[in-house]
């Protein structure tokens, strides 16, 4: 410890700070409590770096320290969530939110949210009803289901539809389809919550049907099949078919809950994807109820679908969580108007954007990829843009070693390192999320949307390659 008088001496006060010119027209942008209460932080923050210091700390001069500061705060004042432009190639990607909406589900969300909406009431009666009924008959007609409803997420709708149909009791699963759906969402922990008792049965690789039979007892409460849809288990396997378990359930009287995860309401083999299972073939073969997102593949809001027989929806729906979990107003409004184009699946294929960047042409993409390499490549940051021909993935847990072609523009950055640029571009406005690949940055325009290809361009163009902007984004209370 330095034993000078007073190490704080050499500070501004906060009124010193509050007259430099970049902290005055800060206070104009963000506010004058804002810019105060950061001045205060930022301070109190130095003098603890300087009591602790064990040499002599420099102090910075009043401009610099009023510099400093000012970008301090204005880069705490940047919206922490931010809209983005993913050139990742990963369609349903989680950190970036999954399924972008359709101008229509967009629109209906706008008008809901703008005001009141009949959200439980029923306006011939004026008396209360019940908010599901917003989605209920187009999930009914669209998977073939009795009876449907919605929660908010898929990890809710399976911890609900455990607790309601089988709390205390148990449920059989295949060791194979124990999975887990990034970190937080293992089903083993879900079902502990919803206090069903996890039987497992057969092995990782193979579970027959006599493995499910020899395991029912009186304390059984239901089978559950989980698709296994972020892995696959190949080579020497086998699997039960859903027929076959619904088959055995009965002759025990036992509830079949099937975990689709993703939910395709269409057939993706039409764009080259298999493997997923259709949500109206689960309730066909029989599943007591069928559980999945509404922003996977149906690329809809986030939410947890759950259709199936009414008598357990029905006692879902009285289960005393289910209020804890339910949906909003903007998203029943978004999953209506996305369900409603589905009526049409070629108006769907145009209108969703999941299955519009799923059905764009691979020439369509080569020749926007040379169109956007020649304007970006002019930008000062760039040395060289070119198209590339690459693959993306449906990504957010569904379809594993599935790879759609497509074409990229690769960039070679000018003077920075390719993850210089690669930062530069997520911190950008709007942000631009690209992928790497040796010492190319490569943005993927299945997953960008047309109608944001002059934002990306300009939003390269704009970058300075000076060292100076890239202190100013990052600079911290150091
Ligand atoms: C994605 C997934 C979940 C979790 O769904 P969320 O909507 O993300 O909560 C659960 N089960 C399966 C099989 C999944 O694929």
């Amino acid at each position: 410890m330095p034993n000078v008088s007073n190490p704080f001496r050499g500070l501004p006060s906060v009124n010193q700070l509050l007259e430099s010119p970049q902290l005055k027209s800060l206070v104009d942008s963000a506010n004058h409590n804002v810019v105060v209460g950061g001045v205060r932080t930022f301070l109190d923050h130095l003098r603890d770096q300087i009591s602790a210091a064990t040499e002599e700390v420099q102090i910075p001069t009043p401009q610099e320290l009023a510099e400093k500061i000012a970008n301090w705060i204005s880069g705490e004042e940047q919206p922490h969530l931010r809209s983005v432009i993913n050139a990742t190639g990963v369609i349903l990607h989680t950190g970036l939110g999954r399924a972008p909406l359709a101008d229509e589900a967009i629109d209906e969300i706008t008008a809901m949210a703008q005001g009141y909406a009949s959200v439980e009431i029923d306006l011939t009666t004026g008396k209360r009803s019940q908010r599901d009924l917003a989605v209920k008959k187009l999930l009914c007609q669209l998977t073939g289901a009795p009876s449907a409803t919605v929660v908010n997420n898929n990890a809710a709708a399976t911890m609900l539809a455990l607790s309601a149909m089988a709390t205390g009791k148990e449920v059989i699963v295949s060791r194979g389809q124990l999975v887990e759906i990034g970190g937080s969402y293992r089903l083993p922990d879900v079902m502990e919550c919803s206090r069903a008792k996890l039987k497992e049965v057969g092995t990782t690789n193979k579970t027959r049907l006599s493995d499910y039979e020899s395991a029912i007892n009186e304390n059984t409460g239901a089978i559950l099949r989980v698709h296994p849809s972020n892995y696959r288990v190949v080579g020497f396997t086998e699997t039960v078919p859903l027929d076959e378990l619904v088959k055995l359930a009965r002759k025990h009287n036992l509830p079949v809950i099937d975990d689709v995860g993703s939910g395709a309401l269409v057939d993706f083999a039409a764009y080259g994807l298999d493997d997923e299972p259709l949500v109206c073939e689960s309730v066909q073969q029989g599943a007591d109820v069928v559980l999945f997102s509404g922003d996977k593949l149906v690329g809809g809001p986030q939410c947890g679908i759950i259709v199936g027989q009414d008598h357990w929806i029905q006692k879902i729906k009285k289960h005393p969580m289910t209020r804890a979990m339910r949906v909003d107003k903007m998203t029943l409004a978004g999953l209506a108007a996305t369900l409603r184009m589905y009526r049409d699946p070629e108006s769907a294929n145009r209108k969703v954007p999941l299955l519009a960047m799923l059905s764009t042409s691979e020439a369509n993409l080569k020749l926007r990829a040379a169109r956007l390499s020649e304007q970006i490549a002019a930008a000062p940051c760039v040395e060289s843009a070119k198209p590339v021909a690459g693959s993306s993935t449906l990504g957010g847990g569904t379809l594993p070693e599935q790879y759609i072609a497509t074409w990229c523009v690769g960039i070679k950055p000018a003077a920075i390192s390719v993850d210089e640029l690669s930062q530069k571009l997520r911190m950008g406005t709007p942000s631009i999320f690209g992928r790497i690949n040796q010492d190319q940055l490569l943005l993927d325009l299945r997953t960008v949307l047309p109608k944001y290809d002059v934002a990306l361009v300009d939003a390269i163009t704009c970058l300075v390659n000076s060292d100076e902007s890239s202190q100013n984004s990052t600079a911290a209370a150091e």
